[in-house]
């Protein structure tokens, strides 16, 4: 049997939003690797064996995906949104690059999906229509200060911006501070749209000015979209036009 990796990603939260690629991936896989709740979306089968894990962990399961496609596993690693916007793909290569020889040879796909970024800002309106910057607000992977310095040299250079991982319990300070920078950076009637739970049931979506956003208004399950300067209200719709002022 030929063993192979896939890194898929499963999208916001409803099933119709998984792409028929992944689909087909995850009818073939013999293994399911990823984060506890991404496993869980995957619904269980004969032949298919699933592989939980911490959010801590990520190049040990990107290591034990690679293993077992090397001994003849067909291995689909799962990681909400897109697999590529701070998930699993690059931990499975950095596993890759530090990895043997061997694994080097190993079928290796990475299948997209549809990132929380795009998703809350389809539903928000086109908040996004303009140049942007996504930016990851944990500060388990680099240091605080370098999020601080990247959000305001974005804010000062008048790019929408859309924050993953805005807040934690373990860190609640940082979105207040994040806030006040942006309100410095942006200005403070610039628009901030936060989006909870997209495509989910509990899904909750608002906008006001950075005047009036809270820390409160965020926790780990929204994505909070920063506008530019032009970014307007029209009807119930958020959007930036194409061109700049
Ligand atoms: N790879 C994922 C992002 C992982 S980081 C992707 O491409 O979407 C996890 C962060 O994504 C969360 O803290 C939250 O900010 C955001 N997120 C994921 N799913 C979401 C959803 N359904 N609604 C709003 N934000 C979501």
């Amino acid at each position: 049997m030929t063993g192979w990796v896939t890194i898929a990603g499963l999208g916001p939260g409803r099933d119709d939003l998984v792409t028929p690629e992944v689909n087909a991936a995850i009818a073939e896989a013999t293994d399911i690797v990823g984060y506890i709740p991404y496993v869980r979306r995957v619904a269980d089968r004969p032949g298919l064996t699933k592989h939980e894990s911490d959010n801590r962990v990520e190049l040990d399961r990107a290591a034990h995906a690679l293993e077992m496609a090397a001994g003849g596993k067909r291995v689909v690693v799962v990681s909400s949104g897109d697999p590529g916007v701070f998930a699993m793909a690059s931990a499975v290569f950095e596993a890759l690059e530090n990895g043997p020889e061997n694994w080097l040879s190993l079928d290796i796909r990475v299948l997209p999906g549809i990132t929380a970024m795009l998703a809350a800002a389809a539903r928000i309106g086109a908040p996004l229509g303009h140049d942007f910057a996504a930016i990851n607000l944990s500060d388990n992977l680099k240091p605080w200060d370098l999020i601080e310095n990247r959000l305001r040299l974005a804010g000062e250079a008048g790019f929408a911006m859309a924050f993953y991982n805005p807040r934690s319990k373990s860190r609640p300070h940082q979105f207040a501070r994040a806030l006040e920078i942006l309100r410095e950076a942006c200005g403070a009637e610039t628009l901030i749209s936060f989006a909870r739970a997209v495509s989910t049931p509990e899904e909750a979506i608002r906008t006001v000015t950075l005047a009036e956003a809270t820390p409160e208004m965020a926790d780990m399950r929204t994505m909070v979209i920063v506008g530019n300067r032009d970014t307007r209200r029209v009807g119930d719709y958020i959007y930036t036009p194409r061109s700049a002022s």
